[in-house]
């Protein structure tokens, strides 16, 4: 599915999945980085203890995943008013969560105007990632008490499916709880969507991060699931 986006590799395939968070549905539904390693790891399976799903793996097995040996740029847009009055340091602090299960290298370099799934036309030139608050007049995808939306767009080659572009949107008119706390929360909601923008999607599994809803279930840390996803999207799984 493709957003409006300028196609610059026509040569290869692009696709794009969205995942929503559901807030209404929750019953149902440090710091640093480490270098990747020389060799890949052998990659950890899903169980039924840690379980993660993977956004895309191609016909060749290679999974949809970014190059761990670059610098994945975010900026952020919370130039809406609702916004959270900490909407930076949220994010501040849920790269670095993901930074450190992932080993992937995440940084935030500004702000934004750019809206994801607006439609707008255009898109944030100097950004890999980009999160934004807004509301679903402005992102229909966020109506009926969807919490969040993120996606990722990757190319697929003969080696490797590539994660170029993400981006995730969190709705500003859904009452979730301030911070990193259990159930509700909006840095639950920015770490699941960051999972989507690295390349994992949902389990049934309520107590994951990457779980399909937010609950009581929810909490504001990476579980044994979503560790073991990252680890298969992230630096473990070596370079390109
Ligand atoms: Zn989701």
């Amino acid at each position: 599915m493709h957003h409006g986006w300028p196609s610059a590799r026509t040569r290869l395939r692009h696709r794009s999945v969205l995942g929503a968070l559901s807030a209404v549905l929750a019953a149902t539904a440090t710091t640093g980085t480490a270098l990747p390693p020389d060799e890949p790891a052998p990659p950890v399976p899903s169980t039924a203890a840690a379980p993660y799903a993977l956004l895309h793996v191609d016909q060749h097995g290679h999974v949809a995943r970014w190059d761990p040996c670059t610098t994945i740029r975010v900026r952020v847009n919370h130039a809406d008013p609702r916004a959270p009055a900490d909407a930076e340091a949220l994010v501040t602090s849920a790269l670095l969560r993901l930074e450190v299960a992932s080993g992937l290298h995440l940084e935030l370099v500004g702000d934004t105007t750019y809206l994801p799934y607006a439609d707008t036309g255009v898109r944030e030139p100097d950004a890999d990632l980009v999160i934004a608050w807004t509301d679903a007049a402005t992102v229909p995808a966020l109506a009926g008490g969807v919490a969040g939306q993120g996606g990722a767009v990757w190319s697929t080659t003969r080696s490797a499916s590539r994660i170029w572009r993400a981006h995730l949107v969190l709705d500003v008119d859904d009452a979730l709880v301030p911070g990193f706390a259990p159930g509700r929360s909006v840095g639950t909601a920015l770490l699941h969507e960051l999972g989507h923008a690295v390349g994992l999607t949902h389990v049934d599994d309520p107590r994951q991060v990457m779980a399909a809803g937010l609950g009581d279930a929810s909490r504001p840390v990476f579980q044994a699931g979503d560790l073991a996803g990252l680890q298969r999207v992230g630096a473990a799984a070596g370079c390109f």
